[in-house]
């Protein structure tokens, strides 16, 4: 292994790290993944995360082979498809958080309660029907709930994303279980008013610009939000 892959595998296991110190997973539930040259790189299965070393992250290609003596994660198919459908998948975090995985038990979408949920791509976080673990067809049920979103919650148990980065996948599966904490709470105290489709395009564009300097901005592009005038110059 040279020196790249192990830098690449190593940051697998400290995004896998990064999971468990945020309490969005816990054990040996949830997978990590990565793009790596023509294929993937992923968490071994059943093994816990403060016991992987680069050694025994799981090189895959795109056609589902792998390589070494360690199986690879039990929902290989999920990011192996996710791969292949998606070119704008670089990374891919799956996890059994606490909220996520609650609300998934419903096997309904979660609506536009907040203009957060327009971070998966869309006016809701979907959920995808059930199908058993590490299934073609959980992976099948996966990809129908992910059509232009970046996340989902998978029916009774959990959720997944993916992002260009793996900092990305990770940022976005705390901010799906944000969502569904703030969801839960919303519930207890009443029905929330859900934000209409008009609004959600009208945030869904404004994504597409938050976050960038002036400077990022691209031919057409408008800003998120109007800017105060500057004094300095
Ligand atoms: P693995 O340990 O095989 O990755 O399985 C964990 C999981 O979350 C299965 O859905
Ligand atoms: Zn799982």
């Amino acid at each position: 292994m040279d020196k790249a892959e192990r830098q690449a595998r190593q940051a697998v296991i400290d995004t896998c790290l990064q999971m468990n110190a945020l309490g969005i997973n816990q054990g040996t539930s949830g997978n990590v993944s990565c793009r790596y040259g023509d294929g993937l790189l992923i968490t071994p299965s059943g093994v816990a995360y403060d016991a992987l070393t680069p050694e025994i992250i799981v090189a895959m290609d795109l056609d589902g082979g792998y390589a070494g003596d360690w199986l690879p994660s039990s929902e290989w198919r999920m990011h192996l498809d996710l791969y292949r459908a998606r070119s704008d998948a670089g990374a891919v975090v799956h996890t059994h958080s606490v909220y996520a995985t609650a609300l998934s038990c419903l096997r309904k979408d979660v609506p536009a309660f907040h203009y957060m949920i327009g971070v998966t791509g869309g006016a809701s976080l979907r959920c995808s029907d059930y199908a058993t673990f590490g299934t073609q067809a959980l992976s099948d049920a996966m990809l129908t709930a992910l059509r232009d979103r970046t996340a989902c919650l998978l029916g009774n148990h959990g959720m997944i994303g993916f992002g260009p980065t793996l900092a990305k996948a990770l940022w976005l599966a705390v901010e799906v279980e944000t969502l569904c904490k703030q969801y839960h709470i919303a519930c207890q105290a009443g029905a929330p008013a859900v934000l209409d489709d008009a609004e959600m395009e009208v945030v869904l564009a404004r994504f597409k610009t938050y976050g960038k300097q002036a400077s990022e901005l691209g031919e057409g592009d408008t800003p998120a939000v109007e800017a105060p005038v500057r004094r300095d110059r």
